[in-house]
């Protein structure tokens, strides 16, 4: 088969495949724990299926305008106006079919073939693979200071006349670092100064722990959405666990807004209008299970790091938010794919190597599924790394004995 240019730029997956491989494994009967999965165990919120089901019900299922459903755009002003104090209009919304393919959108509408986006390691891993597909060239800047946090200096330093756009992502991904406040004031202001888009990626800003609050980048714009270059991307994906709903949104100029639109009519037309129904029944009903929510994710986040902090020569920073941690595995190997295929192998556990997120010897472990995992899960990494660990272990009733330490 002959492919294109640009088919070959994106990168294999060593997550896809380790994802096949324990399919299989779970398909031969073998109790596999999933760390790796990025989604919470919770139903859809009961707004959220009976909007839904009533739009399936009335029959009447058509296209929506490009740009998204006029009430589901109200919904998301109304957000907008509640979560960060910023009132915007109709004309400066776009709903699509999930944050990624916002994202997706938004470098399609800005990027020129050679320009450069700035993306922050550890970052999530479709940022440099959807700025390829754009003909953009990625720029990842890792914090000097070898911790997970960005630093202005760092990301100054990598600015060239061909920076278009920088990918901030706070709470983060795979870090589950909320990034200081101090930083987005920086980061808001130097871009709006060098005329450079901003995309704040902030699909995880509600959920945060010990009482933050992640902030909101407009608090430190002194321009109008119009002149501004600040660009927030948000949906209902992580807020409501509502993964497979497939819809979120983007906040820009009115320009951008067009641009992003007429891109939008000639690739999927618009998003769902059932799930766009879903998402509207999701924002407009009641609100607790987002609190709910936050309050098992952040209970899963305690128990793993306590099980993390007895596991030797691991090195954690405690996230702050999100369903994922990311520890520093790098006294056991460099190799994060060897070592994420080593502990799918021996101890029966997927996690997703740090390589992906663009930091070696690095792990990133999700607590969003059920607190046994996390307890078992852990334990059997243990097992197969740590030498002070006990040498035999049981998974489900079969025992195993570790023999290659
Ligand atoms: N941004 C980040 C940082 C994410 O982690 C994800 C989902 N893993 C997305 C965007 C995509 O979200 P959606 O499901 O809305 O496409």
């Amino acid at each position: 088969m002959s492919l294109s240019y640009l088919a070959k730029t994106i990168a294999e997956s060593p997550t896809l495949r380790l994802n096949e491989e324990a399919r299989l494994l779970r398909e031969r009967g073998e109790q596999v724990i999933h760390l790796g999965i990025g989604e919470p165990k919770n139903k859809a919120p009961i707004n959220a299926i009976l909007n839904s089901a009533a739009k399936l019900n009335s029959g009447d299922i058509k296209y929506s305008p490009t740009d998204g459903v006029p009430s589901l755009k109200k919904a998301i002003i109304r957000y907008t106006e509640e979560n960060y104090s910023k009132v915007v209009e109709p004309e400066n919304v776009i709903v699509s079919s999930g944050a990624k393919q916002a994202i997706y959108n938004i470098l399609y509408s800005l990027v020129n073939p050679q320009d450069e986006v700035i993306v922050l390691a550890p970052y999530w891993v479709s940022y440099p693979e959807i700025v390829k597909m754009v003909y953009g060239v990625p720029v990842v800047v890792v914090p000097e200071d070898g911790s997970l946090h960005p630093r202005m200096e760092d990301i100054t330093r990598s600015i060239s006349p061909s920076t278009k756009a920088i990918i901030v992502n706070s709470p983060n991904n795979p870090s589950g670092l909320v990034f200081s406040e101090n930083f987005i004031a920086q980061i808001v202001q130097y871009c709006e100064e060098k005329g450079i888009y901003l995309i704040m990626d902030d699909i995880y800003h509600k959920l945060v722990f010990n009482g933050k609050k992640a902030v909101s980048c407009y608090d430190f714009t002194r321009k109008g959405i119009e002149e501004s270059r600040l660009v927030l991307v948000n949906g209902i994906s992580k807020l409501y666990g509502m993964t497979g709903f497939r819809i979120g949104w983007t906040i820009g100029s009115r320009k951008l807004v067009e641009v992003m639109t007429n891109i939008q009519a000639q690739t999927t037309s618009c998003a769902s209008v059932v799930l766009q129904a879903a998402a509207e029944g999701a924002l407009t009903g009641i609100q607790s299970i987002v609190e709910n929510l936050r309050l098992t994710i952040e209970n899963n986040r305690n128990i793993m790091m306590q099980e993390l902090e007895s596991f030797n020569g691991v090195k954690t920073t405690e996230p702050d938010g999100t369903f994922y941690c990311f520890p520093d595995f790098r006294s056991y190997t460099q190799n994060s794919v060897e070592l994420s295929e080593f502990l799918l192998r021996k101890a029966l556990v997927v996690t997703v190597p740090g390589k992906e997120f663009g930091m070696e010897g690095y792990l990133r472990l999700s607590y969003a599924g059920s607190v046994k995992d996390i307890t078992e899960g852990i334990a059997r990494m243990k097992w197969a790394l740590d030498p002070d660990s006990p040498n035999e272990i049981y998974i489900g009733d079969k025992k195993m004995v570790r023999d290659w330490l």
